[in-house]
């Protein structure tokens, strides 16, 4: 059993290389961005909450993300793992992901980070916002705020799972199929006593 974490700022390309990792492990893909607009496209209660926070450019509430993959987790009892995607992003939500994996008898196997410098991102995000649809992505401001919520809330998330040896630094430059199989490799050599968990 293997549950991963792909980490890294907005535009790093965890969306794109969670779909190809979720596929090649047979793993849930949980992307709490995706779940988070699938809400308000329904218009639920969160849904409605969210919008004008993603819009933003913040964090939507720990609780509520929480709640969202407590959910999930419940739902799917007999997956073979977990991927992780967009959550933690905060260190009160490391430490519930934590708790609520060794109730199901789980543990984090490796965060997966994907190092991109900030002019790239900007360029990636300004670039998918012509095409995504996504109001997050419309707007400049909007974007460097998203990277700088990162650097204050999410970034510390590097020494929480280093401390713990679970930290996996990966350049993020370069193809989609150059990045999966580097992804694909550290994931390949992960102590088996951390993938059986
Ligand atoms: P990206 O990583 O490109 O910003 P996501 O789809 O992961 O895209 O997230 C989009 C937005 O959804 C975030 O900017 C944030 O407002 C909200 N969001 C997603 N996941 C979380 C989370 N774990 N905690 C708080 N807010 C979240």
């Amino acid at each position: 059993m293997i549950n991963l974490v792909i980490f890294g700022p907005p535009g790093a390309g965890k969306g794109t290389q969670a779909t190809n990792l979720a596929k090649a492990y047979q793993l849930i893909h949980l992307s709490t961005g995706e779940i988070l607009r699938d809400e308000i496209a329904e218009g639920t209660e969160t849904g409605l909450i969210a919008k004008e926070i993603i819009d933003r450019g913040e964090l939507v509430p720990d609780d509520l993300v929480i709640e969202l993959i407590r959910h999930q987790l419940d739902n799917n009892p007999l997956a073979k793992g977990f991927l992780f995607d967009g959550f933690p992003r905060t260190l009160p939500q490391a430490e519930a992901l934590d708790n609520l994996l060794v109730h199901y008898g789980r543990s984090v196997s490796a965060m997966l980070s994907l190092e991109v410098e900030k002019e790239q991102l900007l360029a990636r995000l300004i670039n998918r916002g012509n095409s995504s649809g996504r109001s997050d992505d419309a707007n400049r401001s909007v974007i460097e705020n998203r990277i700088e919520v990162y650097n204050q809330k999410t970034a510390p998330l590097i020494s929480y799972y280093s401390k713990v040896g679970k930290y996996e630094r990966i350049n993020g430059i370069g193809t989609v199929q150059e990045i999966t199989d580097r992804l694909k490799a550290i994931i390949e050599r992960l102590p088996l006593n951390k993938r059986s968990h």
